[in-house]
């Protein structure tokens, strides 16, 4: 299959044009019939009990994990399936154990799911240092060099910038990570679902990513772990070998081990069926292929946009450390007010405002935020232009 030849999977009506991906993707015909199929064909819990159905949906489950970790070669690891991103990094900040004194190094370009979790282990004496990027959003490796210190338990950054579409120098971090022994978590929420990911090849401890940004349901995301050092915040149903309340161990049971001990009661079965096929369909494409279509249309938008008068755009210039995640302002109009333009004149749908990201938006005296045009696989050179032509027509209306 082609890029070109998938658009006919994707059912919304042909006249919208959909260019908010980074907020959640659409999803293609197949992954709604893997789910559809689970619901009415083997509809059954998972991992209890030896009936034919939850036989074949436990072994339907099992296969969506296996197909998961594969696709970011994490097949050494741990996956664990939640309910998105936020969620992920959630389990991360309760599982560690914190002392006063710990630091955590982030940045001050993240998403709120990547920094209130951080925050707000204040309240348990450990100190948070943001870093700031330079005003294109990216980061020299040096003022990550200078905020790691032996005291530093945790990095924890997002590989792509959802509002600027900056890709941060993940390797790099992640070596200066291993030289003062710290943990180093990835929010993956942008890079995942747009190129080739390898944990292994970037040496994190932690990636997190949503499912429905990738072309998977919603109340989908994943965590994924390189060692079981966490403490599961939830036990439950499903998490356990054995328990003997008046038995030898504190607790009085025993924790099972991998993802199960991570993912008390009943899951979302049809989400992590729908999500496998998701990340079968990125395979079948090709992550290197739909990298360089999106870039391809990366590259016509930021051109267009520059050419325009009364037209701002934030984050690199240079296509080599971006994605398609373009974030502008047109002089003296709302980015909400720009937004719905593009809507009413040409069924175009952005996101506008701050993208979870106030710390950001505030770093770069954008108060009330910016216009952001995310692209992904489904999106053409001829959207690309509709867009461009429609902020030249509201940019000369003021
Ligand atoms: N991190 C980043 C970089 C994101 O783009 C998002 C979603 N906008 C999140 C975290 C949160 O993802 P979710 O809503 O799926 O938890």
């Amino acid at each position: 299959m082609n890029i070109e030849d998938c658009l006919a999977d994707f059912q919304i009506p042909q006249y919208l044009h959909y260019l908010d991906s980074a907020a959640t993707s659409l999803i293609p015909e197949p992954v709604i019939v893997s789910m559809n199929e689970y619901e009415r064909q083997y509809r059954a819990n998972v991992g209890r009990g030896m009936h034919r159905l939850t036989r074949v949906a436990t072994q339907r489950y099992q296969d969506a994990h296996d197909r998961v970790s594969g696709f970011i070669e994490g097949q050494e690891g741990t996956t664990v399936f939640t309910r998105n991103t936020t969620e992920a990094i959630n389990m991360v900040a309760a599982g560690l154990e914190w002392e006063p004194g710990d630091r955590i190094v982030t940045t001050v370009m993240e998403h709120h799911s990547n920094l209130l979790p951080w925050l707000r282990l204040r309240q348990k004496g450990v100190e948070v240092i943001t870093i700031r990027p330079d005003s294109e959003g990216t980061f020299d490796t040096g003022s990550f060099d200078e905020a790691i210190t032996a005291d530093t338990k945790l990095v924890a950054i997002s590989h792509v910038s959802n509002a600027l579409g900056t890709v941060q120098p993940v390797r790099e971090i992640a070596s200066l990570c291993k030289e003062y022994g710290s943990y180093f978590l990835i929010d993956g929420a942008q890079s995942v679902p747009h190129f080739p990911v390898n944990v292994q090849n970037i040496g994190c401890d932690f990636m997190c990513f949503s499912g429905h940004k990738m072309l998977g349901p919603t109340g989908t995301g994943i965590l994924w772990m390189k060692e079981e050092i966490l403490s599961p915040f939830m036990v439950g149903g499903g998490t356990v070998d054995d328990v003997d309340i008046e038995g030898g161990t504190a607790e009085g049971y025993v924790l099972t081990e991998g993802y199960r001990r991570y993912e008390a009661g009943t899951p979302h079965i049809s989400g992590a069926i729908g999500l496998s096929q998701a990340v079968k369909y990125l395979e079948n494409l090709g992550m290197d292929d739909i990298f360089r279509h999106e870039q391809k249309l990366t590259e016509r938008l930021l051109a267009g946009l520059a050419g325009i008068d009364k037209v701002n755009v934030y984050g690199p210039q240079d296509i080599k450390n971006r994605i398609g995640v373009v974030s502008f302002t047109i002089d003296r109009i709302h980015p909400h007010e720009v937004a719905y333009l593009l809507d009413e004149r040409a069924s175009i749908l952005v996101r506008s405002g701050d993208h979870c990201c106030i710390p950001l938006m505030r770093y770069l005296g954008l108060e009330n935020g910016t216009v952001r045009a995310s692209l992904y696989l489904y999106n053409t050179l001829e959207e690309v232009d509709l867009l461009i032509q429609t902020v030249e027509e509201i940019a000369r209306m003021v």
